[in-house]
């Protein structure tokens, strides 16, 4: 029997498209904890993608409780929609002298600077089409990789851990405790001929301590840094880099309070509602 995928879909209220940024930021912070594992964008609202039709269910009762102006229904996507979906109105990606693109885009030979990712879409989060993964993209760039280690904290779709084993890392370890963002990590990590090149491990990122890494990368959600700042302060030592994101702008000053302490901050970035943001400096 093919598989589905537990999704529910909102509608934006009409005339509203002006507060967009601002409700998807307030959407994600609340739906934290749902087991939310993408969201896909259109113009009528969002498809947002659960790991569970309980989770998907505990987040129906929240969001007709909170906000039964956005229609939240609950549909189960079939396998074949998702793909057929995703392929629809994806196109390249530019972050910096990084090009993000699906399979069926080709690369472009005029940018011979650039470093060309191919990104299968698929239920592992992170097509570039997000701007918390861009804002981590582009934070990376900002650091000389070369003779480091890298942890990708939630490396989902493989895309940052390909990143930076692109922008010369010497070792690249992508976690993630959902099996089929790991298996898409996998299938992109082949499609680049990295496949030998950037070790997985299926485990959730708590579970790591006593490791060290140069840079940990960490684009998750606020409420999920702010619990295990202490796991992420840990893996990135010191003085250890961390790049955070996946943050809203009203997550952002509760997010800051649980790393400020212990580290201080290099670069801020915004994007479409979402912060990026860099702790610590290497030379
Ligand atoms: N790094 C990608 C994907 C980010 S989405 C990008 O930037 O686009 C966040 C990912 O974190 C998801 O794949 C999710 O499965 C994973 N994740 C969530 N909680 C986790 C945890 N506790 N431990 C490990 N991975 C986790």
């Amino acid at each position: 029997m093919p598989r589905s995928w537990p999704a529910l879909d909102v509608h934006f209220p009409a005339g509203r498209e002006a507060d967009r940024d601002e409700f998807s930021g307030s959407l994600m912070a609340l739906l934290d904890g749902c087991g939310l594992t993408a969201v896909q964008e259109s113009d009528e609202g969002w498809r947002l993608f659960f790991t569970a039709p309980e989770e998907r269910d505990r987040a129906l009762a929240l969001l007709a409780a909170s906000h039964p102006a956005l229609q939240p229904a609950p549909i189960d996507v079939s396998d074949e929609d998702w793909a057929r979906r995703s392929q629809e109105g994806l196109g390249a990606v530019r972050v910096g002298s990084i090009c993000l693109r699906p399979p069926w885009v080709a690369s472009d030979p005029s940018a011979s600077s650039t470093i060309d990712l191919v990104i299968q879409p698929s239920m592992g989060f992170g097509t570039g089409h997000h701007a918390s993964t861009r804002l981590c993209a582009a934070l990376l760039q900002r650091l000389r990789l070369a003779g480091r280690s890298v942890v990708d904290v939630g490396t989902g779709s493989g895309v940052l851990a390909l990143v930076a084993h692109r922008l010369g890392a010497a070792t690249v370890v992508g976690v993630d405790d959902d099996g089929d963002a790991l298996q898409a990590a996998r299938e992109n990590l082949d499609l680049n001929g990295a496949g030998e090149l950037v070790e997985l491990r299926q485990t959730d990122f708590r579970s790591l301590s006593g490791e060290r890494f140069d840079v940990v990368i960490a684009n998750l959600t606020g409420g999920l840094l702010s619990r295990g700042a202490d796991t992420l302060c840990g893996l990135a030592g010191d003085p250890g880099v961390l790049i955070l994101s996946g943050i809203t702008v009203e997550e952002e000053a509760s997010v800051r309070a649980s790393f400020e302490p212990r580290l201080s901050l290099a670069a801020r970035l915004e994007e479409e509602g979402w912060i990026g943001l860099c702790y610590s400096a290497i030379g």
